[in-house]
């Protein structure tokens, strides 16, 4: 007998075909003033195969705008939060209507949420607090977690592994670069792991060798539009969906997979985490 996967939602049926043909952008700011202009870019993707997108937030106000691309856009999905360097702007009426937006049809993830101590912005204790509160939020609605985590991946991990004592800590670290006992402790909660632009760059040996190993049904595709535009295109500005497709290929050869195979794993990785539409 062969197994067939097919996914079902609100009336649309996906088939391994369909999925071999299609790559998800998880993770796009699409809101960004570099893509104002958003349709020929939307158009760009459509004809590179990338026929699913997800939107993300970095603030309340951001969250709204995602949503309003949403309801114009059939491929678009968002996820609504308050990014780690923009949290302590944030009023606590904020934060509320988070919570009261994440329940509007559309929304498939939170975020995005995590840490950083790159960019010093906002306060440690901030960052922490609000981390905290999109774990929490997780946990109630049971949508997934979008995480950034920059230079300091082991205390990431380490909230994550703290949180996960209070239920399923469901997500992606996204955009990710080490380091590869980081990236073990994430599969071990049952995260999934998410590779942008950076990962094709020449000086990546470690994250490479990291999207070398990661299992097959845990593994995602994402741009970060408009930053880290991947080779051959790095240095250019604006990065933008279609060029996922790059990434994904620069993946598929590193990981010894033809494109389509590849295509087929993060498409179906991604509509397992996020729901499909
Ligand atoms: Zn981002």
């Amino acid at each position: 007998m062969i197994a067939v996967s097919v996914y079902y939602n609100a009336g649309t049926l996906l088939s391994v075909f369909e999925l071999a043909n299609m790559i998800v952008d998880t993770h796009a700011h699409l809101t960004d003033k570099n893509l104002t202009e958003l349709q020929p870019f939307l158009t760009q993707a459509r004809e590179a195969g990338v026929g699913r997108i997800i939107a993300i937030a970095t603030t309340l106000e951001d969250s709204r705008q995602c949503l309003e691309l949403v309801a114009r856009h059939d491929e678009l999905r968002a996820a609504v939060g308050i990014h780690p360097n923009n949290c302590c702007q944030a009023k606590e009426s904020d934060w509320e209507e988070i919570v009261g937006l994440c329940r509007e049809e559309g929304v498939v993830a939170l975020g995005e949420t995590g840490l950083d101590k790159y960019w010093d912005d906002c306060p440690w204790e901030i960052q922490v607090d609000y981390f905290k509160r999109h774990l929490r939020l997780s946990r109630e609605t049971s949508l997934p977690v979008v995480v950034h985590t920059r230079e300091c991946a082991e205390e990431t991990l380490g909230i994550l592994m703290e949180e996960a004592g209070l239920g399923p800590v469901n997500g992606v670290m996204h955009s990710f670069t080490g380091p590869q006992a980081v990236a073990d402790g994430c599969l071990e909660l049952g995260m999934y792991i998410s590779f942008a632009g950076m990962v094709t760059f020449k000086n990546a040996k470690e994250i490479q060798e990291i999207a070398a190993q990661i299992p097959e049904d845990r593994i995602l595709v994402e741009t970060d539009s408009p930053y880290l535009t991947p080779a051959p295109h790095r240095g250019k500005r604006p990065n933008h969906p279609a060029l996922v497709a790059y990434t994904l290929e620069f993946l598929a050869e590193l990981r010894g997979v033809s494109k389509s195979v590849l295509a087929e794993q993060t498409t179906a990785n991604a509509f397992r985490l996020f729901g499909n539409w």
